[in-house]
């Protein structure tokens, strides 16, 4: 989400003449994009602007701080950091864009509207829905980027529809909980209404979504997901617990049968679908046997990629108001282990299953002289012997190799 938004700023900033700066130390202008998912993200942010505090006496530089830092928290972080100038909550784009104008003494006309890159990548993300109406227990997301807001089908359409001409083949379609998308919206609709018109688009090639609730995935959208050529058959659906009791003093709104029943429709609709999710390990209170439970739960439905952390206190959250953080670092340490241990075995086993069969794979760029993309159920592939002009296109390649991390194929 933070990425899709730099890039809106990026735009801005670039259509009032500026160019970017590598070394944050020789910039006049710095947008700070700040992530609180997490209490180190939070300091490591608070750290760069000490740094820009001294930066500011040596020279002039405006600061800008945005993103999920800046919301109910502010006039105490404006005390704290007089050194910046503008403090702008997420997707406030048009306001940072103004406001850096007005200290240049530039016109921001024509410059905040419509914030989508002349070149686009091949793959994009597009924000549709922001913030969380769940307020489970230990996350901060509800508080910092507010209640669910969708945005307008038609603003996506043509937000996707000139990425498309500018070049993007692919696109994920993003929200904290991207499911809920467009209840919201008169008159009311859905993730499945959206897919199935942005479907329409005839240079899209493909479609993702991130992040699922296993409440808003409905058996209408799986459907939609399998009988639509371009929804790429991939779902992320976080369990975050495998124990029925951590699961309601996280206040995820199921249980351990209910996550698992989900599993079982969305596989009985798309057999081949590919699966992932997300883990907290070490939740206040969580025994051994409750870990056991997400261990279980992990063998149970053979996930592809687990996206697991440790829990820390979160400022701002019920977890930190009223739960107390008990389980020694050392534990959860252990546990994170433990859990990536399985899943290198697990994700070992499921991608063996490739060898030798033949995937489509859009190539999505090029990391320590391999060239990789991933297939339509998210795989990440290195393809053999391609060149620069292969970027940007979906080549048909044989999985010749494998770990539990990647798949390495040849062009066909
Ligand atoms: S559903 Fe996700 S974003 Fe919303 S409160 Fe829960 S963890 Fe946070």
């Amino acid at each position: 989400m933070n990425v899709a938004d730099s890039q809106r700023v990026d735009v801005g900033l670039k259509r009032l003449g500026l160019d970017e700066e590598k070394n944050i130390e020789d910039a006049d202008i710095v947008v700070l994009n700040t992530c609180v998912v997490r209490q180190s993200a939070e300091d490591t942010a608070t750290g760069l602007l000490g740094k820009l505090a001294k930066q500011k006496k040596r020279k002039s530089t405006f600061i800008c701080v945005t993103g999920c830092m800046v919301e109910s928290t502010t006039k105490t972080l404006a005390e704290r950091f007089p050194q910046v100038d503008l403090w702008a909550k997420p997707q406030d784009t048009p306001k940072i864009i103004e406001n850096i104008a007005d200290f240049l003494d530039l016109s921001s006309d024509g410059c905040v509207e419509n914030l989508i890159p002349e070149k686009s990548k091949f793959t994009e993300f597009v924000p549709i829905v922001q913030g969380c109406d769940k307020f489970c227990t230990f996350c901060v997301i509800p508080y910092r980027r507010g209640r669910e807001t969708s945005k307008p089908m038609d603003q996506i359409f043509d937000e996707i529809k000139q990425l498309v001409d500018n070049g993007t083949k692919e696109v994920t379609l993003l929200g904290q909980n991207v499911d809920s998308y467009g209840h919201d919206l008169n008159p009311k609709m859905d993730l499945s209404d959206l897919m199935h018109n942005i479907h329409d688009i005839s240079k899209l090639l493909r479609i993702r979504f991130l992040t699922s609730h296993p409440n808003d995935m409905s058996i209408k959208l799986i459907n939609t997901i399998k009988d639509l050529p371009k929804v790429c058959k991939c779902i992320n659906l976080p369990f975050q617990a495998g124990s029925n009791r951590i699961l309601a003093n996280m206040r995820r709104g199921y249980t351990r049968d209910q996550f698992l029943r989900k599993i079982d429709q969305i596989r009985n609709i798309i057999p081949d679908v590919t699966l992932t999710t997300d883990l907290i390990v070490g939740f206040p209170g969580e025994t051994e046997l409750d870990f056991l439970d997400s261990i279980n739960l992990l063998k149970e439905v053979n996930f592809d990629k687990v996206h697991v952390a440790a829990y820390s206190e979160r400022k701002g959250t019920f977890a930190f108001r009223q739960i107390e953080d008990d389980i020694p670092q050392k534990t959860k340490r252990e546990r994170l282990n433990e859990v990536n241990k399985l899943q290198d075995t697990v994700q070992n086993n499921l991608n063996s299953k490739y060898l030798n069969k033949f995937y489509e794979v859009l190539i999505e760029g090029k990391n320590r002289d391999k060239y990789y993309g991933r297939t339509e159920g998210d795989k990440l592939v290195y393809v053999e012997n391609l060149n620069e002009t292969f970027i940007g296109q979906i080549l048909k390649t044989r999985i010749i190799d494998f770990s539990p991390y990647s798949l390495i194929a040849e062009k066909n």
